[in-house]
């Protein structure tokens, strides 16, 4: 149908017939003459028609908006002046002779000519035409650009693209499983891959020896801003390797891809252990991009007569740490009220502080409503360890180890934003050393990666002291984001069962809902291990997107919902009964549905 994309015409094609497809993007009648800026995905083509052409005219008046046309005319230079330097194709323009109405267009809900602040609703609603802007296509032609070179560069590296089961049991990665029930067998539920981790293992016990694949993933959990029910990881796993070989390949297609797509030299990867990244960042996952740390002062004071220090700092389970902001002295009353609001919602009852004033007049020159409750001597000793100078602000954090931690550390990247304190640009780097389990609320342990990750020691040391036992799980951190993780698997069936057993899953139940892995451990599976990193965040990070929604085609809302296609969604009795289903309470109409509403044709 079409010669040309409307981006790609140049001065090249000057004296040229083309034929040009597209949407109309703007049209302007300049009395006499019209105007039509023709787009396509790969940009804009100025189309100029004339009275010359009268058919052609009649309906170049008639066009509107996003109505589809072709046109077929001559590229000739734009006369002197009129030239647009900011548009690829601003020297030519298109003299059209034919013009071809293919599909008229309704008014759309948001112009697509111009950039308008949009809410997120609508554009969900019409994401076929939210996804014409040219910001969103670039994000989507970028991450098939990042697909293409990860399948090219891990093919290179001898991997092989196999695709595991979407309807399969539970493959456990700590979120709740999405349900699908079987028709043909009453009563009983497929699960959706929470990520392909056990699919993976099998096919290193087949001998597959590299496997990789862009694998969709689901997990029902209470959606936080950058986190969707469906998302897509790069899934790998190698047989006979070791923590080194792993972090080495995926560390080479991360540098590479920065290198190839967005000519970025990442900087080296500097390797901490997890135990390090939460006492110096309160995060395993630390922008190393902030120039700002937490410091333990919990044996300074201990012996204070102020609880709300003293507790903590003798509690084995409490933390007491300082977070030095240098020049924060000049914050206002106002800045320092919302901070403290902000700790508030990682659960900190306050946010104590004091500004150094003038050093040299020693407890005289800080200024603090703690001060006096610490003493002058404590004070002083608090402001040498972390280093403060005149004009600077501590804050503290004084509760539960966990409080603390993730309320300093969600300021100290607070402050790091805010203040724009970055030192870099890129801070890639690895998180090691992990624990093998954390402890629940309930009080029982939980795997921190995933109950396949193997320990650092042999099954009796484990089981001897499991809330100790490290693992081997490696992250790979860009920016304070977790851009992936894995582990060195577990691949023996003993050490396997003592893991289950330190989670309370006994013989039984773990025959009942992992016996093919077991029985698959016993017929000759190789030492190996592997990682997934997040597609969208990936691409997030790398176009600088501000939501991982806005480089997903079709992302759900917050709520889990689609907003376009309104699903989920109910269905008839009909199929409920062939599933062998029957609901508890009458369906409630999913609240994509409520304000739907068709726009008027044009
Ligand atoms: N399956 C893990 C995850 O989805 C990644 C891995 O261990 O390879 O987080």
């Amino acid at each position: 149908m079409r010669s040309h994309y409307c981006g790609g015409i140049n001065e090249s094609h000057i004296d040229q017939e083309v034929t040009l497809c597209g949407w109309v993007h703007r049209r302007r009648d300049h009395g006499g003459v019209i105007f039509l800026d023709l787009r396509d995905r790969d940009g804009i083509a100025q189309v100029v028609v004339d009275p010359d052409t009268p058919e052609s005219f009649q309906l170049a008046e008639k066009v509107r908006s996003e109505f589809v046309v072709r046109i077929t005319g001559r590229v000739r230079r734009r006369p002197a002046g009129t030239e647009n330097a900011n548009m690829a194709t601003g020297q030519v323009e298109v003299l059209g002779r034919e013009l071809t109405i293919l599909n008229a267009a309704a008014t759309p809900p948001f112009p697509l000519d111009e950039y308008v602040d949009v809410g997120e609703d609508v554009r969900l609603r019409y994401r076929f035409l939210d996804l014409r802007r040219p910001e969103m296509l670039n994000r989507l032609r970028f991450r098939s650009k990042v697909t293409s070179y990860i399948r090219n560069y891990l093919d290179n590296k001898g991997f092989l693209d196999v695709e595991t089961p979407i309807l399969t049991r539970a493959t456990p990665e700590g979120a709740r499983d999405y349900l699908v029930p079987s028709r043909t067998h009453e009563g009983s539920f497929f699960a959706l891959p929470q990520s392909p981790q056990l699919f993976k293992q099998l096919l290193m016990v087949s001998g597959f020896d590299r496997y990789y694949q862009i694998a969709k993933c689901f997990r029902d959990e209470d959606l936080r801003a950058d986190r969707q029910p469906e998302f897509t990881q790069i899934d790998i796993e190698a047989s006979f390797v070791n923590e080194e070989d792993l972090m080495g390949v995926t560390e080479g297609m991360v540098r590479e891809l920065f290198r190839d797509l967005l000519q970025v030299d990442l900087p080296a990867f500097p390797r901490m252990p997890y135990a390090e990244a939460m006492q110096r960042f309160g995060s395993d996952k630390p922008d190393l991009r902030i120039p700002l740390e937490l410091v333990d002062v919990a044996d300074l004071v201990e012996g204070v007569d102020f609880k709300v220090f003293a507790a903590p700092a003798k509690d084995p389970k409490g933390r007491v740490a300082a977070l030095r902001l240098p020049k924060g002295g000049e914050l206002s009353r106002k800045q320092i009220d919302d901070y403290t609001k902000f700790v508030g919602i990682y659960g900190a009852k306050g946010l104590a502080y004091i500004k150094v004033n003038e050093l040299a007049k020693g407890a005289e020159g800080l200024q603090s409503p703690i001060v006096k409750f610490l003493g002058n001597e404590v004070a002083l000793a608090i402001i040498e360890r972390v280093g403060a100078q005149d004009g600077d602000i501590v804050f503290f954090g004084a509760d539960k180890t966990t409080v603390v931690n993730e309320a300093l550390g969600a300021l100290r990247v607070k402050l790091g934003h805010d203040l724009d304190l970055m030192t870099a640009a890129w801070a890639p780097m690895w998180v090691v050393d992990f624990p093998m389990f954390e402890e629940t609320d309930s009080g029982k342990l939980t795997a921190i990666h995933h109950p396949f990750t193997a320990p650092s020691c042999g099954p009796d040391e484990l089981a001897a002291a499991p809330e100790t036992a490290l693992s081997r799980a490696y992250d790979m951190v860009l920016n304070g984001t977790e851009l992936g993780g894995g582990s060195i698997r577990i691949h023996d069936g003993n050490m396997q069962q003592a893991v289950f057993n330190i989670l309370g899953i006994d013989e039984t139940e773990a025959r009942a809902k992992f016996g093919f892995l077991l029985d698959a451990l016993r017929f000759g599976c190789p030492p190996h291990g592997g990682l997934a990193f997040g597609l969208d965040r990936l691409i997030m990070l790398m176009t600088g997107a501000s939501s991982i929604r806005d480089v997903i085609a079709f992302p759900k809302t917050q709520s889990a919902t689609c907003l376009m296609t309104q699903a989920p969604g109910t269905v008839e009795e009909k199929q409920l009964r062939e599933l062998h289903i029957k609901l508890r309470k009458p369906p409630v109409a999913a609240p994509a549905a409520a304000d739907a509403e068709t726009p008027k044709d044009a």
